[in-house]
């Protein structure tokens, strides 16, 4: 098992896939067994290892993932048959900006481009069990986001310009409050008020 996952870091790290960093997906799979969640939609698959990481919690839990990229997508069916979590988890091959997903889940992972996390959270946050919470990767952006005197590209720019966007939105949001977790590359935690 251990093995295998290692595997698939390897084939991230070879293939610049960005896959969740190991202190970050380690945080959220003791956060699902100490809370004892059961069900989790997750936007952004790449190629399952987080989708695989988390269903390994519990064998109760299942896991809906989305994934846009059709070769990651098939990456992933690999990695997922070959961990035998086809029981588990669910991968749909689609633009999650124009999915529809019925059911509610007690964790939204929202872990895919980081332009549209604001799109994602309004998007799905119909989704979640009232006690659910909706955690959002890559809030720092490898630090670029606290120390942007390191940006390099316009492009980093862009993306630094909209994480600042997500999260001042998520700081003034009427129905959720967010806390930040510096794991990984910072993270949010939204929790539905009252
Ligand atoms: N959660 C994964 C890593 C996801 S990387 C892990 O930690 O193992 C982000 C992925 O989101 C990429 O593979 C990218 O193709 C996908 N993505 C980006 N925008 C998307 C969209 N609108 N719909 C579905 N997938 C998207
Ligand atoms: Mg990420």
């Amino acid at each position: 098992m251990e093995e295998k996952l290692l595997l698939i870091e390897e084939y991230a790290k070879e293939k610049k896939i960005p896959i969740m960093m190991k202190d970050g997906i380690e945080f959220l799979c003791k956060y699902i067994k100490e809370h004892n969640i059961k069900s989790i939609l997750e936007i952004g698959s790449a190629i399952g290892y987080s989708a695989i990481k988390m269903a390994l919690v519990d064998k109760d839990i299942k896991v809906v993932t989305i994934e846009k990229d059709i070769n990651r997508y098939n990456e992933a069916i690999k990695n997922i048959n070959d961990f035998k979590l086809v029981n588990q988890i669910k991968i749909i091959n689609d633009d999650a900006l124009n999915t529809e997903i019925d059911g509610k889940f007690d964790l939204i992972f929202i872990d895919a481009s980081k332009g549209n996390n604001i799109n994602f959270f309004n998007k799905y946050s119909k989704n979640l069990s009232s006690c659910g919470i909706i955690v959002t990767d890559n809030l720092s952006f490898h630090g670029l986001c606290e120390n942007e005197e390191l940006i390099k590209t316009k492009n980093q720019r862009g993306i630094v310009k909209k994480i600042k966007a997500f999260i001042e939105f998520l700081d003034n949001n009427k129905d959720f409050y967010t806390e930040y977790v510096e794991v990984g590359d910072k993270i949010a935690i939204s929790r539905k008020k009252g």
